[in-house]
């Protein structure tokens, strides 16, 4: 059956968001982890499934799995809410705050979900630029585009794709001006040198969302959270489908709590390749913005990003392509893999520059 006609108007305009998955030996295009969760998490959680009720809904306020991140972050379980993915939190906060009539605010470039989800919630978007050098943000840029009175402002800390962390006087400055709430996605948190964690309170209009799928390893399972005011939690609530989070999820989520230290060794490790690759790739010809997170953004010098792009797949390395993103011309994403695969990157890389 054909949609024409019958679809909402406003979705003529949007594209799905699709990063391709395609079949290489070397994929360190998407931002996940490259190590598999530990051994002893698979083993707690493969024993909880053996006992597990599945003939009945799974707790739908997910209450254990609260309490467990709410300890891990030293906030009130009612300061927390988990979901689908951290993407399902941000279509939440979407359904709760914006709407027909309503506007979020991004800065652009920026991860693309956030003004994706807002359309499909009906949400206008406002357009931020950040300076188009070094990708910095201005707080008078901030200010500008406060001043449309968004209800929802995204900022994303480390920014996906450029890597950069914002830093901490911004984020309180713009959480003093905004006009609704602010979000603060950190999806790639733990790589940085800092958090807007330490900014939540009940009394301020700040949700700080969190994902499962970088660093505890378990972008399988579809597990975000978002650590925020009670207030807001409740507005998230009253828009979530019934019994959203299954049981095995909560589960999954819940037990890798007890491996601090494994997540912990694994983000060290990660942010010492990631400073050999940014070593490796300053001595080669291209320019690269420093990087917060588990990845490096850089654009090839004098050569066509696609072409180096598709040279890196010639050799079996999937990188994320963003040159023909808007501002980011000419620019590749690299996921920071194991020290094999930063190799085979690196190794495919001075190839493909040098053919
Ligand atoms: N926010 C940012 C900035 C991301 O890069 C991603 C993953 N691409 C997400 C959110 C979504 O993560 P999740 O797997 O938790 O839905």
């Amino acid at each position: 059956m054909s949609n024409v006609g019958l679809e909402r108007d406003d979705l003529d305009a949007l594209e799905g968001y699709h990063s391709p998955q395609v079949d290489v030996s070397v994929r360190l295009n998407t931002n996940e982890s490259p190590y598999p969760p530990p051994p002893a998490w698979r083993e707690a959680y493969l024993a909880e499934l053996a006992t597990m009720p599945y003939n009945r809904y799974p707790d739908r306020d997910a209450v254990e799995l609260r309490r467990a991140i709410a300890a891990l972050h030293d906030v009130a379980p009612e300061q927390v809410f988990a979901a689908n993915g951290s993407n399902e939190i941000l279509q939440l906060l979407c359904l709760a705050y914006g709407g027909h009539g309503r506007s979020v605010a991004v800065f652009e470039p920026t991860y693309r979900l956030h003004s994706h989800i807002a359309r499909i919630t009906g949400t206008e978007v406002i357009t931020g630029e950040r300076n188009t050098d070094d990708l910095s943000l201005d707080l008078a840029e901030v200010e500008r585009v406060m001043a449309a009175g968004p209800a929802i402002t995204f900022l994303c800390s480390p920014n996906n794709p450029t890597g950069l962390v914002e830093p901490q006087e911004l984020v309180e400055q713009t959480l003093a001006r905004v006009p609704g709430i602010l979000v603060v996605d950190e999806a790639y948190g733990q790589f940085a040198r800092w958090s807007a964690l330490s900014l939540v309170a009940d009394d301020r209009p700040l949700a700080v969302v969190r994902t499962y799928s970088k660093t505890w390893s378990m972008a399988a399972c579809r597990l975000g959270y978002v650590v925020t005011s009670a207030g807001i939690v409740e507005s998230l609530e009253k828009v979530v489908l019934p019994y959203h989070l299954d049981a095995p999820k909560q589960a999954a989520g819940r037990l890798a709590l007890r491996f601090r230290a494994e997540m912990d060794a694994r983000v060290s490790a990660i942010v010492e390749e990631r400073g050999r690759l940014v070593t490796a790739l300053s001595e080669l010809e291209v320019d690269l913005w420093p990087s917060d997170a588990n990845f490096v953004l850089f654009r090839p010098r004098g050569r066509n990003g696609d072409a180096v792009w598709q040279g890196l797949l010639d050799r079996s390395v999937l990188v994320r392509d963003c040159t023909g993103w808007p501002r980011l011309e000419g620019c590749l994403r690299v996921t920071i893999g194991t020290p094999q695969e930063n190799d085979a990157f690196l190794h495919a890389l001075k190839e493909t520059l040098e053919s």
